[in-house]
Formats: C-alpha cells, sequence, structure tokens
C-alpha cells in the first residue's frame, strides 16, 4: 500500500502541490484528474521520486522511501510521449530494464510481455517501423517489465486518435491485473478515468478536493467544479419553498439543503427507465440540438431568466429547436451542489 502524508512542493516560491494525503492498495486502479496545470504531473513526480525536494512523507507497505532514489522504489512511469530507444528492436526496448538478469530469464519476461500486449510477430522490428499505438504498447510492456509494483501512467494514450485509445483504455485494466500491479492515471477526461479506474481523485490548484468510488462522485460530484469536470456543467439557482423547491424551469418536490447552492441537472436526467420513478416536469424551449450518439442532446433554455440545462433522449423522440417543451426530470438524478467560485 502506498500512503502519501501532507505531501507539499513549490517550484521556486510557487506550489505545485498542496498538503496532499490520500492512499493507493495493492492492484487498486485510482484516477487523478483535474484541469491542465492543476498539479498532477508534479504530484506522479513526487511519488516516482524525480523531485526529491518535497515536503511530506511516502511510504509503501509502511517503509518510509520519503529519501528513496526513483530507481529503487520499484514504481513505473509511462508518459505520453514516452520515447523508445530507436537503436533498440521492441524486444530490446522492453528487457531494456532488466540488465544484470539472467539471459533466459530475460527472453521469458520479454515473450511474456510481448504476448500480454498482443505483439509477439514484432519482437524484432525496430520503433521507427511500428505505428502509434503499437509504440505505446511496447513503452507500456517496458514499464511493466521489472515488474514494478505501481504503475504511474501521465495521459499515456493522449497523442492517439480515438479509436486506438479506446481499444488501449479496454486492454489496459486487463494487462494490470494479470501482471497484479498497481497504477495511478493521470488524465483531464473523466471518461477515461472512468474506464480504467475504480476509485478517483480530484485536483484543483494543488490541492485534492475530492476523492473516492468513481460511482460516488457521479451521483454526489457536492460541488460545480467536480460536476463540470465530470461532464455535468449544468446547474441552476433556486429558492426554498413550503413543498420543495423552485427554479426557472419549475418546481421540485424535494428537500433543499441548509447551505446555499445549485441544483445540479445532468444530461440524463430524462433517461426514464422505470415508469415508476418520480419525477418533476421542467418547462423550456428547445435552443439547440446535436446528436451524441446514441442520443440526441437538446439544449433546454428557461421561458423566463437566463438558465439552461442538456437534456438527452433518443433521436426519434427530440423535438426541433425552437420548440416549447415539458419534460419529465428524475428526481434521483438531480443533487445539489456548492457554487463555483
Ligand atoms: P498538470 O499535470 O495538472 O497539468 P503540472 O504538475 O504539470 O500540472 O503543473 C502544476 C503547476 O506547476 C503549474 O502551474 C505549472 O505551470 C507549474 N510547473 C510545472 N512544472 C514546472 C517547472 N519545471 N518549473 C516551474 N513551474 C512548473
Amino acid at each position: 500500500m502506498l500512503t502519501l502524508t501532507n505531501i507539499h512542493y513549490a517550484y521556486d516560491q510557487t506550489p505545485a502541490v498542496i498538503d496532499c494525503n490520500f492512499t493507493v492498495a495493492p492492484a487498486q486502479r485510482l484516477a487523478i484528474i483535474g484541469p491542465s496545470g492543476c498539479g498532477k504531473s508534479t504530484l506522479l513526480r513526487i511519488i516516482a521520486g524525480l523531485e526529491p525536494g518535497h515536503r511530506g512523507t511516502i511510504s509503501y507497505d509502511g517503509v518510509d522511501i520519503t529519501q528513496q532514489p526513483a530507481q529503487q522504489r520499484r514504481i513505473g512511469l509511462m508518459f505520453q510521449d514516452h520515447a523508445l530507444f530507436p537503436h533498440l528492436s521492441v524486444a530490446a526496448n522492453i528487457g531494456y530494464g532488466l540488465h544484470g538478469q539472467a539471459k533466459s530469464a530475460i527472453v521469458a519476461r520479454v515473450e511474456s510481455l510481448l504476448q500480454l500486449v498482443g505483439l509477439p510477430h514484432l519482437a524484432q522490428r525496430y520503433p521507427d517501423q511500428l505505428s502509434g499505438g503499437e509504440r505505446q504498447r511496447v513503452a507500456l510492456a517496458r514499464s511493466l517489465a521489472p515488474s514494478p509494483r505501481l504503475l504511474l501512467l501521465d495521459e499515456p494514450f493522449a497523442s492517439l486518435d480515438r479509436s486506438l485509445r479506446d481499444r488501449l483504455l479496454d486492454e489496459l485494466p486487463q494487462w494490470l491485473t494479470r501482471e497484479g500491479v498497481a497504477a495511478i492515471y493521470v488524465t483531464h477526461d473523466a471518461n477515461e478515468a472512468c474506464q480504467i479506474a475504480s476509485d478517483m481523485l480530484v485536483m484543483r490548484a494543488g490541492q485534492i478536493v475530492r476523492q473516492g468510488p468513481v460511482a460516488t462522485l457521479y451521483n454526489d460530484p457536492q460541488s460545480q467544479f467536480v460536476a463540470s469536470l465530470l461532464g455535468m456543467p449544468h446547474s441552476v439557482a433556486y429558492t426554498a419553498t413550503p413543498h420543495g423547491i423552485t427554479t426557472l424551469f419549475g418546481d421540485v418536490a424535494i428537500a433543499a439543503p441548509a447551505h446555499v447552492g445549485r441544483l445540479l441537472i445532468p444530461a440524463d436526467v430524462g433517461m426514464i427507465l422505470d415508469p415508476n420513478v418520480p419525477v418533476a416536469l421542467f418547462h423550456g424551449v428547445v435552443t439547440a440540438s446535436f446528436l451524441r450518439a446514441p442520443w440526441q442532446r437538446l439544449r433546454i433554455t428557461s421561458l423566463a431568466g437566463d438558465a439552461q440545462f442538456d437534456y438527452d433522449m433518443p433521436q426519434h423522440l427530440a423535438p426541433i429547436i425552437g420548440t416549447t417543451v415539458t419534460l419529465p426530470v428524475r428526481l434521483d438524478r438531480l443533487t445539489f451542489v456548492a457554487s463555483d467560485d
């Protein structure tokens, strides 16, 4: 188990990572998400042992590794622009970190990693004879070769096209499980985070603002900042009434929390699979409509005032732009979030 305690790091006088605390269990897959510049890569570099000037402690299985050099930590690192050695074959690239081991052991390990990433037929190729996706597979195999106990991945597939990225995102968790290695996966893309990880940690301006299971964060993001990162950018002001709350779109029979906040309206709020699920009716006008496969996403604007939310529905049911609509919204998908300041 990796444990970070009160980790703090500043470039010159500017803090990049502020008082971070978290743990990663054996074989756990944790995603770190946050906007560009919030400190994700710096945090990974600290864990890898590449930023020795930080404050706080890092331990692994109870052993303090804060002062341990990077190469002794058994922590692998893979970046987006992970360069392979151009003058070495695929097999030699993968085996590079194994020098010192018996030759037969190296050959067997490289062979099993080539099988793992589906490239046994390319062992003798050179990096410039590979596609972008094949290069990333080789880079991953190379990171896994020395059997790290933890693999740090910093947007490893960001430069690949969408279909290739999706395929690797599907395969990576299987590889990690087969190798029994824990992973921290850094991304600014919440969908990627969900594909890879069961748990998520959200950073903002150097600080961890939220951590927990992926589903918990989705169902109750608690702040507009976290909701927006998770693809739910629309919330609306409300006022409490004796029967619940009132908004620019209509009344909702749910109790408002004591603190001042906003009502979060995720785009799946109209996905009513169970006819018994309680709904409210929201009134507005369709001001935009676009395909977000497999759904049609409608932008609904309030009839008075200036509020908007998105509403996904099957394409064949979607009204055209300009239609005034009354739409059912599921009460169980509405939550309250702190306003973003
Ligand atoms: P992220 O990975 O979330 O995009 P980074 O960890 O790369 O964020 O950067 C965090 C902050 O530290 C940013 O404000 C960035 O400008 C700053 N920073 C990163 N690297 C350096 C550096 N080598 N020197 C000075 N500031 C840096």
